[in-house]
């Protein structure tokens, strides 16, 4: 009975441990996603961080889950990713307020004036002042056939829409953005060969060069070196090529893991346990390789509270929103108590 009781009080009313996602510190032209705060946000929230929670690196959460300790009121900081504000931008802010940071790195754009795909699909998309009417291709064996009619040019007004349009909450507002989305819903579970070929007709059909924004790029490898190798932060494992994991062989998913961890060790010149899966997408086998390649952990983008006995291959992660310090409280205490 009283085990129980514990149990049930573990479960459903003891505040939980938290590890929050952040992706990017900056102001993009639209953010679909949701994965931009800016600055002013972002100290906002740290203030918030440092004055109510104990902040702690999540290496060290993970050694105490592994003991079956989760502590309360604690909060580990996340970054996936890579890209370039996280050490323009974040790394300064965590620094003034001594608030510990792991970064998940996508290795494979590293040190390349190039962006992410979904960012420059976005891009070329949303806001191209001008794309033809009629889309008629053929991506990854399947054809694309669209009508943009009167949206082939860019208004002010379909700026305006694109540039608020947040489309975890919203239905695409205008062709261009259901255009944009089934586009990146063909491009995501493919080879990052035939993503970037599929890219390139896309640009061809737009009439665009590779959009090369810089803004958009990734870490360079002196700047992941100074990153990693500092006291306040760690390095974590992101993959090669961003891959949506389960769709993949297993021995596909375990180059991607394997080869990131190692470049990453190289940097860091420290071991890298810990590893975060692309969009959030994995299946048995990965969980299965991210263990035998001996991380600690591995978090998914599962809204959960880390709790005891959770387990350690698919640790749930909150992805924290553009929002102020008052509505950031009110949210840390509702993914405190849930269940
Ligand atoms: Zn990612």
């Amino acid at each position: 009975m009283k085990a129980q009781l514990r149990h049930i009080y573990y479960k459903y009313i003891a505040p939980k441990a938290l590890v929050l996602m952040y992706h990017r510190v900056a102001e993009p032209e639209s953010d679909v996603w949701e994965v931009a705060v800016s600055s002013a946000n972002f100290e906002q929230q740290l203030q918030v961080l440092k004055q109510y929670y104990r902040v702690v690196p999540l290496k060290e959460m993970v050694e105490r889950l592994k003991n079956g300790v989760v502590e309360r009121n604690t909060i580990a900081i996340t970054f996936d990713d890579g890209y370039v504000d996280n050490y323009q931008t974040a790394k300064p802010l965590l620094e003034k307020y001594c608030l510990p940071a792991t970064f998940f790195i996508t290795s494979g754009n590293v040190g390349q004036q190039k962006e992410f795909w979904w960012d420059e699909l976005e891009h070329l998309i949303l806001f191209s002042e001008s794309l033809p009417a009629v889309m008629d291709l053929e991506v990854a064996g399947a054809s694309i056939a669209f009508n943009l009619e009167e949206e082939a040019q860019l208004t002010q007004s379909l700026r305006q829409q694109h540039k608020a349009w947040k489309s975890c909450e919203q239905e695409p507002p205008s062709k261009r953005s259901l255009l944009f989305y089934r586009l990146w819903e063909k491009l995501k579970p493919l080879p990052v060969s035939e993503q970037q070929a599929a890219l390139q007709k896309i640009r061809d059909w737009a009439g665009a060069a590779a959009s090369a924004r810089p803004d958009c790029r990734s870490m360079s490898r002196e700047e992941l070196k100074d990153l990693g190798q500092g006291e306040l932060f760690d390095l974590g494992a992101h993959t090669v090529s961003h891959a949506a994991l389960a769709y993949h062989a297993p021995q596909f998913q375990e180059k991607e893991i394997e080869e990131n961890k190692c470049f990453l060790e190289e940097i860091a010149q420290k071991r890298i346990d810990l590893l975060t899966y692309p969009y959030g997408n994995y299946n048995n086998e990965t969980m299965a390789i991210a263990e035998r390649v001996a991380f600690a952990a591995a978090f998914t983008t599962e809204e959960k509270a880390v709790i005891r006995n959770a387990n350690r291959y698919r640790l749930g992660r909150f992805q924290v929103k553009n929002m102020a310090a008052p509505e950031f409280k009110k949210q840390l205490q509702l993914w405190k108590y849930s269940i």
